[in-house]
């Protein structure tokens, strides 16, 4: 599965395809291909069996023209800075099209933390953030999870952060437990934008969600919950998978019976009332009508697009399709709903968390629910209504009418700095 593209070309190739749909000079191509700021972090951590283990971490800064950066921090044996780069521009956008007051940040580890035991992680995490802690703040720098982190870490980060600012800074991350301030909804806000996206793109594509049949690639924070939502607003989820592979069910998994499967053994794999498994690479080429890549980037690419059968896919992952395989898929009509886009349920949710810890106040489940679901609402029309009016259907996708949306408004921004 793993072939080699860099994804900070990537994300320039995007890049650079949007500059000159807009018509800007290459000045405002190289103010934007370039992060402000990436810092590489050494974190020597203490082993359970008394050893040290040295991991490299990084936080890469995009972009702060429209407010404080904004991103996750993923925890992967295969993380490079390149990657992370391009995850920090990828954020930069999404913050824009979202309407939020961020620009983008992203940060990573490199290392498995399977193979760590609770304690090790919580060393690794205390030494991350102490690491990057004179870089990020509530109005400098607001991480978030990713990949392999979640809640606990977050918690460990804002503790850290208190032991080396002596503050209660509880805006310095987001997607924080329920009992530091973190909210419930954000722990599926990221699924539920993922679903709605496919649930308004299937309306005007296909009729409707109701009875749309389903793969999603990951079964993590984002596809879990993308899968739950989708089938619970009627679509027919036929195929999930995880690391270790994939199941297929013709008429419709259950996607809470497997959900207990993965939690109590560790796969998707071990469901029993699966007709088949499929391997990750097979689920992506299935015959149906929503393909949702929920796992890592450069999974659809020049070498299976043609294999796509799906006419809608929707990136609850960052940077699931290269540019090539875009490309071709644009070609066959497929349409592409890109994770700037799909995936910003997350961190729609994180400003709402990051808004309501400054005010000390409190937001509901329900009110935070309505207000990510219109703000999910409001991008998908914009892009979509910027793709019909704007652009050739046949040769762009709606990723170019997303990307031209929110590079516009991040251009803006550093016009009025004065910084182009
Ligand atoms: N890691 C998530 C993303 O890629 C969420 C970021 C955040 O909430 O700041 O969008």
């Amino acid at each position: 599965m793993s072939i080699h593209i860099d994804p900070y070309e990537e994300a320039k190739k995007q890049l650079r395809a949007t500059i000159e749909i807009l018509g800007l000079s290459e000045d405002v191509y190289e103010a934007l291909a370039v992060p402000e700021r990436v810092v590489q972090v050494k974190i020597p951590v203490r082993m359970d069996d008394g050893s040290v283990k040295v991991f490299i971490g990084w936080r890469s800064q995009h972009n702060s023209a429209l407010g404080p950066y904004k991103g996750g921090v993923r925890y992967h044996p295969n993380v490079t800075m390149n990657e992370v780069i391009a995850l920090s521009m990828w954020m930069t956008w999404k913050c824009s099209l979202a309407g939020l007051p961020y620009g983008g940040g992203k940060g990573g580890v490199r290392v498995d933390p399977k193979r760590l035991s609770f304690r090790e992680l919580e060393r690794l995490s205390r030494g991350y953030f102490a690491a990057i802690a004179d870089l990020v703040g509530e109005d400098l720098d607001i991480p978030a999870p990713d990949v392999y982190t979640d809640s606990q870490v977050m918690a460990w980060y804002l503790d850290e952060y208190y032991r080396v600012k002596r503050g209660q800074y509880f805006g310095v991350v987001t997607g924080k437990p329920f009992d530091l301030g973190g909210l419930i909804a954000r722990i599926y806000s990221t699924g539920l934008g993922v679903a709605i996206t496919a649930r308004e793109l299937a309306k005007k594509i296909l009729g409707g969600v109701e009875g749309a049949s389903v793969a999603v690639q990951g079964f993590g924070n984002v596809g879990y919950y993308a899968a739950k939502f989708l089938e619970e607003m009627g679509a027919s989820v036929v195929a999930v998978s995880d690391s270790k592979g994939g199941i297929f069910k013709a008429s419709g998994l259950n996607i809470e019976e497997v959900k207990a499967v993965k939690d109590k053994t560790g796969s998707v794999i071990n469901y029993d009332k699966a007709d088949r498994r499929v391997s990750n690479e097979e689920l992506l080429e299935l015959k149906v009508d929503i393909l949702v890549p929920s796992a890592l980037e450069n999974v659809i690419t020049e070498y299976n697009a043609r294999n796509i059968k799906a006419k809608l896919v929707v990136e609850g992952a960052n940077g699931p399709t290269t540019t090539e395989a875009e490309r071709m898929l644009t070609e066959m009509g497929v349409i592409v709903a890109p994770d700037i886009l799909a995936n910003a349920g997350g961190v729609i949710m994180s400003h709402i968390e990051w808004v309501n810890n400054r005010m000390g106040g409190w937001v509901t489940e329900e009110e935070a629910r309505r207000k990510l679901e219109e703000r999910m609402m409001n991008s998908i029309q914009t892009t979509w209504n910027f793709w019909e009016s704007k652009l050739d259907k046949n040769r762009h996708n709606l990723r170019v009418a997303a990307y031209a949306v929110s590079v516009d408004r991040v251009v803006r921004a550093m016009k009025l700095r004065g910084w182009i």
